[in-house]
């Protein structure tokens, strides 16, 4: 199931009615939860839950040491196309934003790879816009990629 499916399932309203009614116990009880699902994270967004937000960072440091440790890595984003569907209003690459659109092939990836290599960073993560038609899946598995 995508994103977009599952977002597709929420109304605007269903978004209204939900952050009207939350109740203190239901943020307690969905910050008590290991796993957190959509619904829960629109309980934690409603305005009742503002008074918890200090609960809501101290979870969210935990579960991050938790995860990654007190470890920081440097790493350079390397786009490899800016062709995107969506429209998010903060976002340069935005489907609407009218900027030039690029997709690199196989060789130009290689290159930028290697002129990133050459500064001496040796982590990438790469990006897309989200484009079925030109960034797919297919694309993206088609890189040479070496894991950590
Ligand atoms: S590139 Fe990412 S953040 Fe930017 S418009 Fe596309 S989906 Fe949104």
């Amino acid at each position: 199931m995508s994103f977009l499916d599952v977002l597709s399932r929420i109304s605007d309203e269903d978004i209204a009615k939900t952050l009207d009614v939350v109740t203190d116990d239901e943020i307690l009880s969905t910050l008590s939860k290991a796993v957190l699902d959509i619904d829960d994270a629109l309980i934690l967004l409603s305005p009742q839950a503002l008074p918890y937000l200090e609960d809501m960072a101290q979870l969210a440091h935990e579960r991050t040491v938790q995860q990654f440790g007190y470890t920081i890595q440097l790493f350079t984003p390397m786009y490899i196309s800016n062709y995107c569907d969506n429209g998010c209003v903060y976002c340069g690459y935005s489907h609407y934003s009218g900027i030039a659109r690029e997709k690199l092939s196989l060789k130009d990836i290689e290159l930028e790879a290697k002129a990133i290599a050459e500064t001496g960073l040796d982590q990438v993560l790469v990006l897309t816009g989200e484009s079925k038609s030109c960034s797919p899946p297919s694309y993206i598995k088609a890189l040479p990629m070496k894991n950590p």
